[in-house]
């Protein structure tokens, strides 16, 4: 192999799965770079040298996703194509074992909390000071920012606690100044994330510190929007809701996984919280911050699921009136709870569950969109795309939920990752369609 110092070094960074394996991978490219690598993500021209998946192992489809991404940089490899090809994530932490023997090409797996290891083996330092840094391969106007890792919840059918270990807090100071820096290099929207980001404060504060860290961050200048991922119902921090309420730069949205709606499931699936507990929550959310956005996550088809439950759930839904969802089909994974019990729900039935519960949510959606026609809206406007810029409120986090389209006619002028006020004049079942107003 042609010895090269670390300049003459390309490596491609490739990032599977989540948010937070996204918020990883540019930790490790802020670490290369600053050890003078050449460093990009997820390049179209693969000139790299050094590829370095970062996997998802969340459940069977993203499983297969990372493994076949290997499997096409291991071709690569042995068509001589790239030198070296490292594999880290979650699928790496939980099957380390099995890749190795099953994908020897791969000159090193890692697990999802080796990074320092990961650069030795590149000789490269793992620099301290760096803590917080990153490279932001989102647009520069959003960044997503973990507030803590890990997760120390007992749901019966998730393997994530399995690749991300206990729950670890981020202290509020480290957060403030990662903040300020993002703010600094034109970051106007902070997306809080971690597994369980209500659980915030009690490993490093030993008691619930979202509210105070919600306030902290929207004192920091030039943030805009601050928007909150991944809740978790169970002793729901009320007094977050309080700042929410108050801060006109904190997003009224928020996303909180449910993933059931009927009593038996929720007890199954060990989430801690009963249905009529879920909808008294839901109420006081709706109560104490007047017009936020809901967003939940379902599953179908988990082991024990009746016909019944599944009305339950599908009543739920319809009543609940979320303005964002999703459901996945249940996966039945090693080594959690739910492994131990039958899946006992057949895959066609899983998946019709799944799509009437969309098709139900389609109609509320389309309904919810409809009444927003003739308001005026804050729009941050992303992307230009098919003759159109494309952004959105408040009420919508990247990749996920609704988007706002503006006609970008010769009279229409947006910079991209600027606000920009947008009236509603129609509505489809996902998007908003709009014009420019002062
Ligand atoms: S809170 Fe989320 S990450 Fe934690 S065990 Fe439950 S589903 Fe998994």
């Amino acid at each position: 192999m042609k010895v090269r110092n670390q300049l003459q070094n390309k490596v491609n960074v490739i990032t599977l799965g989540c948010s937070k394996n996204l918020v990883d991978s540019e930790v490790l490219m802020g670490q290369l770079r600053a050890n003078d690598f050449d460093v990009t993500h997820e390049a179209k021209k693969n000139d790299a040298n050094i590829v370095i998946i970062n996997t998802c192992g969340f459940i069977d489809n993203a499983k297969q996703e990372s493994i076949d991404t290997i499997l096409r940089y291991a071709d690569e490899k042995q068509a001589g194509k790239l030198e070296k090809l490292y594999v880290t994530g979650c699928l790496s932490q939980r099957y380390k074992d099995e890749l190795e023997v099953e994908i020897p090409q791969v000159d090193a797996y890692f697990g999802t909390l080796e990074l320092p290891q990961m650069l030795k083996v590149l000789n490269a330092d793992y620099k301290h000071e760096l803590i917080g840094e990153r490279l932001i391969t989102t647009p520069k106007h959003y960044a997503y920012f973990k507030i803590a890792e890990g997760c120390n919840r007992p749901c019966s059918f998730c393997a994530i606690p399995l690749m991300r270990g206990k729950h670890v807090d981020r202290p509020i100071e480290d957060l403030v100044k990662e903040a300020k820096r993002l703010a600094s290099m034109g970051t106007k929207e902070l997306i809080l994330i971690a597994q369980d980001l209500t659980y915030y404060g009690l490993q490093h504060y030993g008691e619930r510190k979202l509210a105070d860290l919600l306030r902290n961050l929207s004192d920091v200048n030039g943030i805009e929007w601050i928007r909150l991922q991944y809740a978790y119902p169970s002793q729901f921090p009320m007094d977050a809701l309080d700042v929410m309420a108050e801060r006109s730069n904190i997003c009224k949205y928020l996303d909180m996984p449910l993933q059931h709606g009927s009593d038996n499931m929720l007890k199954i699936m060990r989430r801690g919280i009963s249905k009529r507990r879920t909808v008294e929550l839901v109420d006081q959310i709706r109560q104490r911050v007047p017009g936020i956005a809901l967003r939940t996550t379902l599953i179908a088809g988990h082991p024990g699921e009746t016909q019944q439950d599944f009305e339950d759930l599908y009543e739920f839904v319809e009543q609940t009136r979320f303005e964002r969802l999703g459901i996945f089909t249940y996966s039945h994974e090693e080594n959690t709870h739910s492994h131990t019990l039958p899946d006992d729900v057949p895959a066609e039935v899983k998946q019709e569950r799944a799509d009437a519960i969309m098709e139900l949510q389609q109609g509320i959606s389309m309904e919810l969109n409809e009444a927003r026609v003739g308001q005026t809206y804050k729009v941050l406007f992303d992307r230009k795309e098919s003759g159109h810029f494309v952004g959105r409120t408040e009420f919508d986090s990247p990749e996920v939920d609704n988007e706002v389209l503006v006609p970008a006619d010769k009279d229409t002028h947006v910079r991209l990752g600027d606000f920009a006020n947008v009236k509603i004049n129609s509505a489809s079942d996902f998007d908003l369609y709009g014009i420019l107003v002062k």
